[in-house]
């Protein structure tokens, strides 16, 4: 028989049930008992749904309140002084102060920092290690849900994160020092812990450690040895789970570290098969993540069962099957979607379907030839078969059009010098430029308008006129604060990608594929499942009709290509750079369609660009070289007089300034403020050549931002960029903020701008 597991399932609920109930408990709506009550329902029928999948080993410790990361550092006694209460007591506020600065109970404080979790969209709460740093088990959430599940009846696999990855993905507090020193004693923890789940019954434990598909140190790669030997426990078997890339040089580490079976991610990395298989050691589980645990497209299942035959020859009892990693991000069940068109429908697999594919492949290799089989099977083919030649998949003329791009289309014609001086000709801007990111506040009568038009609810005219009027608001007031590049404010959109993605051939969108961001925060990725093509202009209307009510140059307002591909779910059957290609067509298009309505600045915002960067620096530069590329598909259509601006936030740039330079926009805006101007070192180093808007004030924060600290922050922006590049503006969009916060800031921001006017 071959064994089934995941590694992990969706928490949120198929209809975003712990989100609601979160909400709900942190406002003070509704008793602790009634979450936790929730909280064990979720649970219930996860199980329950995993187990009739035909899954074998169901996860436990999955399942968290807020982050699975944070539990943990709950449960190793890693709670930061400031977030513990008077009592000492670590309970489910304690979670949610570390990780929201408040709960109902406890004091308020600052909350621990969240980040991206490896290269998904999932953010965890980074754990904070002191140079002292103890730990012990201190909360017993994981204990008490294999008690829950065992109660059940059913057969579990707890997972937890391993001992290396927790430490790597945490930051040391105060003065820096090297985190490996602290391994030993929290190797002492996990061995505690691991006996604890013993004594509960587990036979088998997953331990995650992810890092092994990152390009680690020696000295990590060399900790594992020595933490593993001590984490042997009579009567409890480790399966060491490796996802998310190929182990490449961490192999050797992986397949011989004192554990009992090993899982690797065969969809990302399907290469690696054959030298694990080589490597590992005879008495050894191999669990091969064979299904994508974080793309939505169907398993190919004969080609998964034919990848899988010779691993199974070699095994036997020994293969386990599972998909790639967690199925933390995809949406739950594609029967939560009533609405999909059928066509696209059968092309895809959520969570539930994909436990049924691993169930499916593993009684295949069984021998089951049931008509149940044959049936899954044969769907299967049809439904690749119906993808692969679809209409909707495949449009002949965006094929041909892409093939036929050169060199040129992704070169503006002069360099930027001519172009410059061309801009200036036309928009005739003082020194130091004020603008604006894009968005302006939206409003609970544009959030309300947008929502009617959308049910159908309110008059595609009367939608427009009130879009309009709220255009025209935005435009007096950016007129009456004397910016000089004026933006028409981005009422109409509620997503910056989805807006997009819901104008062209090619996106699909679920009514319930939602994906938990972080917390209680979902996402509900569009998804791109063929050839991207613009039917009909997106933007034009709104920006021409900004233009019209004034004289100053109205920015036109685009997602660039890398973003929409980041924030969406995107295809498999081609490389992401056609993908990209094909987007960044469809943008340049409409930066033509712009340039005819008389609008002579673009932005086409890429905040998502380092974000795409691969785990692995060997693939970094393949990577920037196609997004680049693509960006400058997307930009270089224009002509010299158009002046091309990008946006970006919430980046590190040094180690990518050479390809932010090579994106050659003629101006770009970046978030600089909160690190004090710090990020300009990056382009005064490189000798960036064109125009940059480093963000002079925390769109994030409510406070107002005062002119003399705007000034300061400009003249520390002229030590390290020559004034005669420098824009001011703020560092991001303003649709979060109100009316009332945005007029004082802007007049300031403006009035800091007019005074280094004076000084220069
Ligand atoms: N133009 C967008 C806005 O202003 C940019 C958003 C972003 O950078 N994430 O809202
Ligand atoms: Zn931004």
């Amino acid at each position: 028989m071959t064994v089934t597991h995941s590694l992990g399932f969706p928490r949120i609920g198929a209809q975003r049930e712990l989100k609601r109930a979160l909400e709900q408990y942190w406002q003070g709506d509704i008793t602790r008992a009634k979450l936790l009550d929730c909280g064990r329902r979720l649970r219930q029928r996860h199980w329950r749904q995993q187990a009739d999948a035909g899954i074998n080993y169901l996860p436990v410790g999955d399942f968290a309140w807020y982050d699975q990361v944070l539990t943990l550092s709950a449960t190793l006694g890693n709670i930061p002084a400031r977030h513990r209460d008077a009592g000492g007591r670590i309970d489910i506020d304690t979670l949610f102060r570390m990780a929201r600065g408040r709960a109902p109970s406890g004091a308020t404080t600052s909350a621990c920092e969240m980040t991206k979790w490896f290269d998904t969209n999932y953010h965890y709460i980074v754990p904070e290690f002191e140079p002292d740093q103890r730990f012990h088990i201190a909360y017993e959430q994981l204990f008490d849900e294999v008690a829950e599940a065992l109660a059940l009846e059913h057969t579990v696999k707890p997972v937890l994160l391993g001992p290396l990855s927790y430490l790597w993905l945490g930051k040391s507090h105060g003065d820096p020092f090297d985190k490996l020193q602290l391994l030993p004693a929290l190797t002492d923890a996990y061995r505690q812990l691991l006996q604890r789940l013993a004594e509960l019954g587990a036979e088998w434990v997953q331990i995650d450690e992810p890092i092994l598909a990152l390009d680690l140190p020696a000295d990590w790669r060399q900790a594992f040895e020595a933490a593993y030997n001590r984490l042997q426990q009579p009567g409890l078997k480790l399966l060491l789970a490796t996802y998310f890339g190929a182990l490449g040089d961490n192999l050797g580490t992986a397949v011989q570290l004192p554990v009992a079976g090993l899982h690797i991610d065969l969809v990302s990395a399907p290469e690696q098969l054959t030298p694990v298989l080589d490597r590992l050691p005879v008495h050894k589980v191999l669990s091969v993540g064979i299904v994508d645990g974080r793309n939505i497209w169907r398993t190919d299942l004969d080609q998964a069962l034919a990848q899988l035959r010779p691993a199974a020859e070699r095994l036997g009892e020994r293969l386990w099957l599972a998909p790639s990693c967690s199925l933390l991000h995809v949406p739950v069940s594609l029967g939560a979607e009533a609405a999909l068109d059928w066509e696209i429908k059968q092309w895809l697999a959520f969570a539930e379907e994909k436990l049924a594919e691993v169930s499916g492949l593993a009684r295949a290799l069984d021998g089951d030839a049931s008509g149940t089989q044959q049936a899954l099977f044969a769907d299967s083919r049809l439904a690749l078969e119906s993808r692969a030649g679809s209409k909707r998949v495949h449009n002949p003329e965006v094929e041909s059009r892409l093939a036929g791009v050169t060199a040129t289309h992704r070169q503006r014609r002069s360099p930027f010098p001519a172009r410059h001086r061309l801009q200036q000709e036309h928009l005739r801007l003082p020194l130091f430029p004020t603008t604006t990111i894009g968005s302006f506040p939206q409003t609970p009568a544009i959030r309300q308008a947008r929502a009617a038009f959308k049910k159908g609810l309110l008059e595609a005219a009367d939608y427009r006129n009130q879009m309009e009027a709220e255009i025209a608001v935005a435009v007096n007031q950016q007129e009456d604060l004397g910016l000089d590049v004026l933006v028409h404010g981005e009422a109409e959109r509620n997503d910056m990608v989805e807006y997009f993605g819901e104008q062209l051939s090619g996106f699909a969108f679920t009514e319930n594929g939602w994906v938990q961001s972080y917390g209680s925060r979902c996402v509900k990725p569009p998804i791109i499942y063929g050839d991207v093509s613009r039917p009909a202009a997106m933007t034009v209307d709104w920006s021409r009709y900004a233009q019209s009510l004034t004289d100053k140059p109205v920015k036109g307002m685009l997602t660039g290509p890398i973003t929409m591909l980041c924030w969406s779910f995107v295809r498999a059957d081609q490389p992401l750079k056609d993908t990209a290609d094909q987007l960044a067509l469809a943008i340049r298009d409409e930066v033509r369609d712009l340039e005819r309505a008389g609008i002579r600045v673009v932005q086409i915002d890429e905040p998502a660009l380092r974000e795409g960067l691969p785990l692995r620096r060997a693939q970094w530069q393949a990577y920037l070289d196609w997004a680049v590329d693509s960006f400058r598909l997307a930009s270089c259509g224009a002509e010299d007089a158009t002046q091309i601006h990008t946006h970006m936030c919430y980046a590190e740039f040094n180690d990518i300034i050479d390809a932010i330079a090579q994106l050659d926009a003629d101006v770009i805006t970046i978030e600089t403020s909160r690190s004090n101007m710090e990020l300009l070192a990056a382009f005064e180093d490189f000798q960036y050549p064109n125009d940059i808007g480093p963000g002079v004030y925390d769109i994030h924060s409510p406070n107002q931002p005062e002119v003399d600290w705007m000034v300061g922050l400009l003249k520390k922006a002229t030590q390290r960029i020559p004034h005669r590049q420098l824009w001011v503006n703020p560092d991001c969009g303003l649709k979060t903020r109100s009316w009332e916060e945005t007029r004082p800031a802007l007049a300031a921001m403006v009035t800091a701008a007019r005074q280094l006017r004076e000084a220069y």
